[in-house]
């Protein structure tokens, strides 16, 4: 299959797509010159269930579609996605985005998609086996779906490249570095997008902690990755909602000894069984343990304490890297909105010129939550990561 020439045209309608492993969240922009504008996001949710949730609403936040229809596979998720976008009113795309967690070591810059960039996604599925599969057929059908439309992919690998070789190996033998082994980090379109928009203000020396279900933390130097908290997979690093973050290896082999499912149960357990979940006993969702800590359950107390104090150790390690610190950014679900989690994360850190103000805290969304006698900047900012892709595509399209 060739792919078609590239029209660029003033106005461009630019469909952002990003699947997850239950899910397809879309964004449509309108880009013109240095000018973005989102004009409908929306998603499925819930795929592999007969009570989906089907939902798109416009700027200015109106529901177009609100529906639980049956999503028993992700082909009837897509194509009622792309039904949906191809009529009135919802302008033709001239370029599609899509979001990928990881591409192996071959393939980490954002770029065009191609039918050899589609194989060698799918000879790498073991850097993302959750997220490749869906995420491949989303950018295959597509292609079937918006006919003669550009796709374009961005990795979350890509802002990772910049760590230095010393922080992206482990200390393994020689042969799995040559396998492609080695730390490529997550969450990398979020990173990026707050570099992105911090602009002039992104300061020398920045820590961005993207606290979600999945959870991550990047040090930042010039606006470059120089380290990251999650390695070959999104198991490592902080403590996540079902993963156990960094782990002592001979952990794994005392459960791997334990079991009898060999590695395959391994990976349901550390990937899908720990974390919050595995330490409460009760959910990998932060407001629930929240709400069960209120309740005096200890074992959800626990949980978070646990939480707070691995965002804790790397925030101090992180500092110790970049040589001192300007800013902290706290993004993600529990970033933006666990007011509890960030007092706790920063309580003990004002020696390292962390200061929270409590009040300025007490607050959910964008802020600037540092005290004025603070040395560092402590900020919160929601990742746009569907602006950042179409931003990339609106460029690539530019160059092509
Ligand atoms: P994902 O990694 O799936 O994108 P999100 O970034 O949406 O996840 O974050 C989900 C997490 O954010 C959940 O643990 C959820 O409980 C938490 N969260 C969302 N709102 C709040 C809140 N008001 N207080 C505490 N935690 C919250």
């Amino acid at each position: 299959m060739q792919n078609k020439p590239i029209v660029v045209m003033k106005q461009m309608p630019i469909l952002v797509l990003n699947s997850g492993s239950s899910s397809i969240k879309f964004s449509l922009f309108q880009a013109s010159g240095s000018e973005r504008s989102k004009l409908f996001e929306g998603a499925v949710d819930g795929i592999g269930t007969d009570r989906g949730k089907f939902w798109i609403k416009d700027a200015s936040g109106k529901k177009l579609r609100d529906e639980t229809p049956a999503l028993p596979t992700r082909n009837v998720a897509f194509k009622l996605v792309a039904d949906a976008l191809g009529q009135p009113p919802f302008p033709y795309p001239a370029a599609i985005g899509h979001r990928m967690v990881a591409g192996g070591p071959h393939l980490t810059r954002h770029q065009r998609i191609t039918p050899e960039v589609l194989d060698e996604m799918e000879l790498n599925v073991a850097f993302a086996p959750l997220h490749t599969p869906i995420a491949v057929y989303i950018m295959r059908e597509a292609e079937i779906l918006f006919p003669g439309v550009p796709n374009f992919v961005c990795f979350d690998t890509a802002f990772h490249t910049t760590i230095p070789e010393v922080a992206q190996r482990f200390a393994i033998p020689e042969q799995y570095w040559e396998k492609g082994v080695r730390r490529y980090g997550a969450h990398g379109i979020s990173y990026e997008s707050i570099v992105y928009q911090l602009g002039k203000d992104v300061p020398e020396r920045l820590i961005v902690a993207h606290l979600g279900n999945g959870s991550s933390i990047t040090a930042i130097k010039h606006g470059k990755s120089l380290d990251t908290s999650m390695g070959l997979t999104p198991t490592g690093g902080l403590i996540s909602g079902t993963r156990t973050g960094d782990i002592d290896p001979g952990v794994l082999l005392y459960i791997l000894r334990d079991i009898t499912g060999g590695a395959d149960e391994l990976e349901t357990i550390v990937a899908k069984k720990s974390g919050l979940l595995g330490t409460s006993q009760l959910s990998n969702d932060m407001r629930e343990l929240r709400d069960a800590v209120a309740a005096g359950n200890q074992h959800a107390a626990m949980a978070v304490a646990q939480f707070a104090y691995s965002v804790k150790k790397f925030i101090g390690s992180y500092i110790g890297v970049l040589g001192g610190l300007d800013m902290l950014v706290f993004t993600g679900g529990i970033g933006e909105n666990d007011i509890a989690a960030r007092r706790e994360i920063c309580a003990g850190l004002e020696h390292l010129g962390i200061i929270i103000d409590a009040k300025r805290n007490d607050v959910r969304g964008e802020a600037v939550i540092s005290s004025e006698a603070s040395p560092v900047l402590v900020r919160v900012i929601p990742p746009a990561e569907d602006l950042l892709i179409a931003n990339h595509a609106y460029k690539m399209m530019q160059e092509a």
